[in-house]
């Protein structure tokens, strides 16, 4: 089947679009999981997918879907791989469709303040091209730089500055998407519409299952005229979360909130810990007159809740180093097994989700840290981000270790009422949670759509969609 379908391929789309390259095969075995990295570091690495197809537009993914579904072929979507559940597992039988040279910018329109870029441009690409028009998009993931805005769209990203901005499906106004029958569907650029349910919500989350996003249009923002930081100690997680809920709920939104409970101040920011701590870090941004009022009701919320303010060099250091994309070959090489695991609940869930959490990490053997902030928050509840390490005294338990810890948060979240994923998706790993999260009619549900829209399974199989291999 292997060089039939290359050959197939190559008759379809042109010779420099359909890729053999070892190193090419190599690179995009799979994209940033910790996971992945692991297995590739003890000797059990992904496999290379038959051949990289690397469409340059639209018409190109149309003939690379139509001909892998006729040859019944997998076809996996890559973005720029920075994915951390195990979105993309290559396969020998499968052809990987690599976004990365649709980077056109299609228009940019400062009346509307909409902008179309391809799938594959790059986050801080696209921010550039809006910034040199005074304009910006508001989506700052961390990993800005490594992401494609197809891969937000297909992983229902979130960014830093979500308070005030939101998440990237309050940011999405249209979206081109090739279907996996090989149609294009062009969702309607209008600011809303009563028109039945919004098939973009169809693509939101959809992590390359239901077809293949190839543009994006956004509702973009001029740039903010003031930008200021304020941070402030508290002294239990609980206190912190009190503070965040009070200065949402009373109508405030800096953009940026994030709480480190104690640990993590030591860790991060050990120039500003004060003993046993937390600290609320925020930006506010937005017309001056917003930003001055917005922090004197923070100063005084903060005050009625006993909150100390804390040094602003504190949220410096945070935005000097926000994008900064760690590596955990070093971690990995020497036996420690590191990862990060965001969930989201309300109010009055999420301190006993994150007591439980953390306590159940902290039953893990020789775990080193067991962690976690808060980052995107929302008038009725917030997310969490929880970081655990641990060093086994056998490396070759680092595996089962990690599927503990993940188990341990999992089931943490859902005994606590909340859900298992803020932002990064479900890709392979969150998979087997995902049934009690929608329940069985909602799985259900999810299984008939994917089996609509595709019908004989050809995209990204084995990832989300409980029940397949
Ligand atoms: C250091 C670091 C920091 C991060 N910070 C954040 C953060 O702040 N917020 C956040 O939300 N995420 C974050 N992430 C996770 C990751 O960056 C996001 O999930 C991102 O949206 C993935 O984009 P990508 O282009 O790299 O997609 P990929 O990793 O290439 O793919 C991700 C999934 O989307 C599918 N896919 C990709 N492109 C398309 C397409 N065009 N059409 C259909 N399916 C597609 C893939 O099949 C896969 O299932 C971080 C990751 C890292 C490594």
């Amino acid at each position: 089947m292997k060089p039939s379908i290359i050959n197939s391929l190559r008759q379809a789309v042109g010779n420099d679009i359909i890729s053999t390259d070892e190193n090419l095969l190599e690179e995009r075995r799979h994209d940033y999981s910790v996971i992945s990295e692991l297995n590739d570091l003890q000797g059990r690495p992904a496999p290379r997918p038959c051949c990289v197809a690397q469409p340059k537009k639209t018409a190109d993914v149309v003939k690379i879907v139509n001909t892998c579904r006729e040859n019944q072929v997998p076809l996996i979507p890559f973005g720029l791989g920075s994915g951390v559940v195990s979105g993309v597992i290559a396969h020998p039988d499968a052809v990987l469709i690599d976004m990365s040279q649709m980077n056109r910018t299609r228009k940019i329109d400062s009346l509307n303040l909409l902008a179309t870029f391809e799938a594959g441009v790059r986050g801080s690409d696209a921010e550039a091209s809006l910034n040199k028009q005074g304009l910006m998009l508001g989506h700052y993931p961390q990993s800005i730089s490594v992401s494609s805005v197809g891969g937000w769209v297909a992983t229902r990203a979130c960014g830093q500055f979500s308070t005030a901005y939101g998440s990237i499906e309050n940011m999405v106004f249209a979206l081109e998407v090739v279907l996996p029958n090989g149609e294009i569907i062009e969702t309607r650029p209008t600011p809303r519409a009563a028109s039945g349910p919004d098939l973009k919500e169809i693509f939101l989350g959809s992590e390359g299952t239901l077809g293949i996003v190839t543009a994006v249009t956004f509702s973009v923002r001029w740039k903010p005229q003031k930008q200021s930081f304020t941070a402030f100690y508290m002294p239990d997680m609980d206190n912190g979360f009190e503070l965040q809920r009070n200065i949402i709920q009373h109508g405030w939104e800096p953009p940026v909130m994030r709480q480190y409970d104690a640990s993590e101040v030591v860790r991060l920011f050990p120039d500003h810990a004060r003993g046993e701590d937390c600290l609320l870090i925020m930006v506010h941004e937005g017309p001056a007159g917003k930003v001055d009022a917005e922090i004197a009701e923070c100063l005084e919320i903060a005050k009625d809740l006993g909150c100390d303010p804390a040094s602003e060099t504190v949220v410096e250091k945070w935005f000097e180093d926000r994008n900064h994309v760690p590596t955990f070959d070093e971690f990995l090489s020497q036996g420690v097994i590191v990862d990060t695991i965001e969930i989201a609940a309300t109010w009055d869930k999420i301190s006993e989700i994150y007591q439980s959490a953390v306590a159940s990490l902290g039953e893990v053997e020789n775990i080193a840290n067991a962690s976690a902030h808060s980052s995107h928050c929302y008038r009725s509840g917030i997310n969490l981000y929880f970081t655990f390490a641990a060093i086994p005294n056998d490396p070759a338990d680092m595996a089962a270790v990690y599927q503990d810890c993940w188990r341990r948060v999992m089931e943490a979240t859902l005994a606590g009422g909340g859900g298992i994923s803020h932002h990064h998706g479900i890709g392979r790993i969150r998979r087997p949670w995902l049934a009690e999260e929608l329940g069985q009619a909602g799985v259900a549900l999810l299984q008939k759509i994917k089996k609509t829209v595709d019908p004989t399974g050809m995209m990204n199989p084995g990832v989300l969609i409980p029940g397949e291999d």
